[in-house]
């Protein structure tokens, strides 16, 4: 039997269609875009194509997007590079406890440089309020950043709101849409954010590439020194295969958001309802409605959630825990814990991340393992007492 792959939020398979169009540029139609004989000429006309696929694919103006290596990347320009070009008018960051390592370890370091850091409380589903963000601006706020999608739980923050109300104010707003894009309709201006990150290989793109929209007259100094690419603001030669990749890549997934939405929305909820129905002591986390349409997040008490992937993957299918196994000691996940979850519940969950290839006989497969396999390892748990 063929593998059920569950874990799109970790990483996403690319796409057919966008390795074909990545292939030439990875043999005949090399060239480095600076350089201006032919070779360089048809790299750069690859590039500004691409550019103009990402920007009208988030709303944006070409002159506003620069490729970088990835979603790790572009979070830490982002807040780096706003913070060090904005630090004559104040030293104070917003941002949230359940953002990606991207974003919470690039603010560890920036208090570590003099920056100061508050961090707005999330509700028990992960929401981020707007009256919560106006009370922490001070005049001393520079900058906020608030993600769009979860990665873990799927929550959805009101982007378009806090947006609004950060900009109203004059303080520079980043967003980490790298779990939305392709996922959601994602637009720069609606959305009134400043600066947004996205990564390729969440939306069927190549791994190690990514983008940073920062909207045009934003000053935000550089992370990458070197050559004048990327209008002077990012060197490095350009990785053509790369971006050929993330402008393919992105097209297609944002042409198809709504239709993909509604298909994975409905295998999300089967999904949800079958486990809460037939497994007990079992919660959802995240919020209800406003998640990302393929995410699942389950707490299944009295579980283990590592040897719970160790069982699914023997049994064909990949997903996700929400306890990450650093260095051989098992924390518990940032998110969960800041939604209020306790030790031993954050340990058993369960991540389940639907994409574009999921079929409803995956949803039914995965159904149809899971309850006996928490049921033995239940069976092994002394705290568990069948009720
Ligand atoms: C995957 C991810 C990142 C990191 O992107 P990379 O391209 O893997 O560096 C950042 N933020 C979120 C929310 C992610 O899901």
């Amino acid at each position: 039997m063929s593998r059920i792959y569950l874990d799109h939020a970790a990483t996403t398979p690319m796409d057919p269609d966008v390795l074909n169009a990545m292939l030439p540029y990875m043999g005949a139609r090399f060239g480095n875009a600076s350089s201006i004989h032919a070779e360089g000429r048809n790299a750069q006309r690859a590039v500004d194509t691409a550019r103009k696929q990402l920007a009208a694919a988030i709303g944006a103006d070409a002159g506003e997007v620069y490729f970088t290596s990835g979603g790790t990347e572009s979070d830490n320009w982002a807040l780096k590079g706003a913070a060090f070009a904005n630090r004559a008018k104040g030293t104070h960051i917003i941002s949230t406890p359940i953002e990606h390592h991207a974003v919470l370890h690039t603010l560890d370091w920036l208090q570590k440089q003099g920056f100061t850091v508050t961090f707005l409380p999330v509700d028990g589903d992960g929401l981020v309020k707007a009256s919560d963000l106006e009370r922490a601006i001070t005049p001393e706020t520079i900058l906020v950043s608030v993600m769009a999608a979860n990665n873990e739980i799927g929550t959805l923050e009101p982007i378009q709101e806090l947006g609004a109300l950060v900009r109203e104010r004059g303080v520079l707003f980043h967003t980490d849409a790298v779990q939305a894009i392709g996922a959601i309709p994602v637009d720069v201006r609606e959305w009134q954010v400043d600066m947004l990150s996205l990564s390729a290989h969440k939306f069927h793109g190549p791994m190690g590439m990514g983008a940073l929209y920062i909207r045009k007259g934003v000053s935000v100094e550089r992370l990458v020194h070197g050559g004048a690419q990327e209008r002077g603001r990012r060197a490095s030669t350009e990785n053509l295969p790369g971006i050929v990749g993330l402008g393919s890549a992105i097209e297609k997934a944002c042409g198809g958001v709504c239709e993909n939405a509604a298909r994975l929305t409905a295998l999300r909820e089967k999904l949800i309802q079958g486990i809460l129905s037939a497994i007990p002591e079992t919660r959802l986390n995240g919020h209800p409605t406003l998640r990302l349409p393929g995410n699942v997040n389950i707490s299944i008490r009295y579980i283990e959630g590592e040897a719970l992937l160790l069982r699914l993957d023997m049994a064909g299918i990949s997903a996700s825990s929400g306890s990450a196994c650093t260095s051989g000691s098992l924390d518990p996940s940032h998110v969960l814990l800041a939604i209020g979850l306790d030790h031993a519940t954050a340990h058993g969950s369960l991540r389940l991340s639907l994409g574009t290839g999921n079929q409803l006989q995956d949803v039914e497969q995965t159904l149809a393992v899971l309850p006996g396999i928490v049921e033995s390892l239940r069976a092994m748990s002394p705290l568990y007492t069948r009720g």
